[in-house]
């Protein structure tokens, strides 16, 4: 609990609040600008300005965890 989690192309920022922040993580740059990978709300520099989103949320979506058995797809 708490605690952030730090995958190859995304990242969970636990504030300890209810929800938390996700950030796209895969920076790529083209022509002299920057952009992210897969993010639909980039900052003026192109960075991701971060996507709310509870834990269980970012688990089910990036982990592929199923709370209730634990298991993975591949
Ligand atoms: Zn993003």
């Amino acid at each position: 609990m708490g605690k952030s989690i730090i995958l190859p192309h995304v990242r969970y920022i636990d504030n300890g609040d209810r929800k938390g922040m996700m950030f796209h993580s895969q920076v790529v740059s083209s022509q002299g600008r920057c952009y992210t990978l897969g993010c639909d709300k980039m900052d003026v520099s192109g960075l991701c300005a971060g996507h709310k989103m509870s834990r269980r949320e970012f688990l089910e979506r990036y982990c592929g965890v199923e709370p209730e058995t634990g298991t993975h797809k591949e």
